[in-house]
């Protein structure tokens, strides 16, 4: 009986494993023709000021819907996009209607705030991509002031130069490049402070354990004041509660994104938590 447990239970396994990459071809395969069809499309998660509790920015989180699979989240296609080049593609299409989308918010009635935008390593490495961002903005007539690029840490560090002159050339033009994940890599002080970054965004692990974990406040705070004697903005990831808040308040972190505030949230809603004036 033990044997026959032991093959059922490896045909369950390989079953899966069989599904799984099944799903991956057809994943790459769909993929490619995603943004010809009209399935992706780009939630919005707010950037609270906890002071005053209104938005100061917004980030756009790209969503796949799948028409077979349903809503696919970007962490199951974010990295095959990277591995078949359809980033670059994916990215353009989310540069373009995150900017058209900040047009259409202040055609509607609501206070401009800037939109960031998460860009992959693999499209920052393309030699064209700053030119790229200029004619798009360009083209749209859209304020540079107004659009933030996100890029993690590992991706920064990947190769110094040409990331460094290409964030260098964004800054000129005032278009904001934050830091995201910021923790979870191993940068050191003063690569930080050659970079030309205005923003760290404190990963959302820190924040997590922050009320529980010494060592993770202790990290937290150390990120806190280290940005501050940089002179960069700070924006706690992943803020989740009344006593988060309260902790990053006193560390006087100011900025916080998270499900305190808001989930990632379709347009029309976004628009609404905009000019919806917050009960303080
Ligand atoms: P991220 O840029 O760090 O974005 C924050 C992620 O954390 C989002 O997940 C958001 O929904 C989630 N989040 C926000 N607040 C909370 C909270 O309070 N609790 C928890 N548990 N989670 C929270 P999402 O939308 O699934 O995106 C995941 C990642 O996918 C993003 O992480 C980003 O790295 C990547 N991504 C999304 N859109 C793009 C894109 O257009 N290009 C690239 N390269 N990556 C993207
Ligand atoms: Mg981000
Ligand atoms: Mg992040
Ligand atoms: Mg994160």
């Amino acid at each position: 009986e033990a044997k026959e447990n032991g093959s059922a239970q490896y045909r369950f396994y390989d079953a899966a494993s069989d599904q799984t990459s099944l799903e991956q071809v057809m994943l790459e395969r769909d993929l490619e023709n995603a943004i010809a069809n009209g399935q992706l499309r780009l939630l919005y998660q707010p950037k609270i000021d906890i002071r005053s509790r209104r938005t100061v920015g917004v980030e756009a989180l790209v969503r796949w819907q799948h028409p077979l699979l349903g809503t696919i989240p970007p962490l199951k296609f974010i990295p095959l996009a990277e591995k078949s080049g359809m980033i670059v593609p994916i990215e353009q299409w989310v540069l373009r209607t995150a900017c058209m989308q900040v047009k259409q918010w202040e055609l509607e009635g609501s206070e401009v705030v800037p939109v960031a935008v998460n860009i992959s390593q693999i499209h920052l490495m393309k030699p064209d991509i700053y030119q790229s961002i200029i004619d798009l903005l360009q083209e749209l007539d859209f304020p540079p002031s107004l659009l933030e690029l996100e890029i993690t840490e590992s991706a920064m560090m990947h190769n110094e130069e040409h990331v460094i002159r290409i964030l260098e050339n964004l800054k000129q033009v005032g278009v904001s490049v934050s830091m995201d994940d910021f923790g979870t890599g191993y940068s050191s002080l003063s690569y930080l402070q050659s970079l030309p970054i205005g923003c760290l965004k404190i990963d959302r692990s820190f924040i997590h354990k922050m009320a529980t974990d010494s060592d993770s406040r202790a990290i937290a705070e150390m990120i806190i004041s280290m940005a501050k004697q940089l002179g960069l903005d700070i924006v706690a990831e992943g803020v989740e509660t009344e006593e988060q808040v309260a902790m990053l308040r006193h560390l006087e972190c100011y900025n916080a994104q998270g499900y305190f505030y808001s989930k990632p949230v379709p347009p029309e809603r976004a628009l609404q938590q905009m000019t919806d004036i917050p009960a303080s």
